[in-house]
């Protein structure tokens, strides 16, 4: 487990996002400085690139992640 590469522009970890979730200081412990190849975000960001990365996704919506994967694929 390590840092996320990307931590220094993510706008989930500097706190850039809309609505951040009241569990935002739980997700960055768990993802941001720790799991992250189990982010949501980076999950996409790396599939399908950084602009498909929608700007209310959260670390941990997976589902939401695989969907926009799928589109991509399907596009
Ligand atoms: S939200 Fe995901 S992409 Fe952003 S810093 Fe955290 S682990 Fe990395």
């Amino acid at each position: 487990m390590s840092s996320c590469e990307r931590i220094e522009k993510c706008p989930f970890f500097n706190d850039q996002m809309a609505n951040m979730p009241a569990t935002s200081v739980l997700y960055k412990h768990r993802y941001c400085k720790g799991e992250n190849s189990r982010c949501a975000r980076l999950h996409v960001l790396e599939e399908a690139g950084p602009e498909a990365v929608p700007g209310d996704l959260f670390p941990n919506q997976w589902e939401r992640a695989a969907e926009i994967i799928e589109r991509r694929r399907g596009a």
